[in-house]
């Protein structure tokens, strides 16, 4: 089992971020809850706590290299080492192609993206300058190797990740550091807005006729930062329900 780590989680405030921080803590891990929603996040930690877990809330914007650096930095200084990082937050933002301007284009590339390469460019660093051997686990999408209409931005987004964690474990490797990804398929959180008739029209493209929901990703990501996963390297696990199999 995976435990006494110190795990940044990334988007912890909510969905799948939140069920991997209870779910990674229940374990035995420390939890960093990052997010951009200081409240939500100090709500994750104090449930943990609550628990007996150990937490702590760290509030950062993950489109800016600066702050992920400080985040970084904060869970060292907090629990004494880092022993991997779940990059998970992200936004959607659906347009036609016709519509993209740069301006909604950069946003998800920024957050989405680039979000993950500063994830394991600072947390590896930092794995490497201490010693510390782990797991970086990366959220990519369904949509990070099929196309859907009106996520022109998301597709190259989450395509990246899926690249970006094959070409970190190449690279890090051989300092015990192994980066994998989980792709969701359409997930109960509130990513998905709420509109009732979209959520069953997606909710039939999955085998059980339902959305996934969120603890189901996070077992996934528990089991990938395990030593039982040490075999999984590189590649993105799907969590989807059949959606890419059968679809
Ligand atoms: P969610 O909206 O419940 O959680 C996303 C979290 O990310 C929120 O807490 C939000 O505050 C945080 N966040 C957004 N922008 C941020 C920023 N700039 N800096 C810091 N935090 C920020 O959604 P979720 O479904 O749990 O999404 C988690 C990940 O799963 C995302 O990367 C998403 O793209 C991916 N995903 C979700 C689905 C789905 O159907 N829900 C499907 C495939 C992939």
């Amino acid at each position: 089992m995976a435990g006494n780590k110190a795990i940044i989680i990334t988007g912890g405030a909510s969905g799948i971020g939140r069920e991997a921080a209870y779910q990674l803590a229940k374990a035995g891990n420390a939890i960093v809850v990052a997010d951009f929603n200081e409240e939500g996040a100090k709500e994750t930690a104090a449930n943990i706590e609550a628990q007996g877990g150990k937490a702590a809330a760290f509030k950062v914007d993950v489109s800016k290299a600066e702050e992920v650096e400080a985040m970084v930095d904060f869970a060292v200084d907090t629990f004494g080492t880092l022993n991997g990082l779940f990059n998970n937050a992200g936004i959607g933002l659906v347009k036609p192609l016709l519509e993209m301007d740069p301006a909604s284009y950069h946003k998800v590339i920024d957050v989405d993206q680039h979000s993950v390469y500063y994830g394991i460019y600072y947390g590896a660093k930092k794995m490497v300058e201490l010693g510390a051997k782990g797991t970086i686990v990366n959220t990519a999408s369904i949509y990070g190797s099929m196309a859907a209409k009106g996520s022109f931005n998301y597709n190259a987004a989450k395509a990246a990740v899926v690249m970006m964690s094959k070409s970190g474990a190449l690279e890090l490797a051989e300092h015990g550091i192994r980066v994998v990804g989980v792709a969701p398929g359409f997930i109960d959180t509130p990513i998905l807005g709420d509109n009732e008739e979209m959520k069953k029209a997606l909710s039939a493209l999955h085998m059980h006729n339902q959305l996934i929901q969120p603890e189901k990703v996070a077992n996934v990501v528990k089991f990938l930062f395990s030593e039982e996963a040490s075999a999984i390297n590189g590649s993105t696990v799907a969590v989807d329900d059949g959606f890419l199999s059968f679809k």
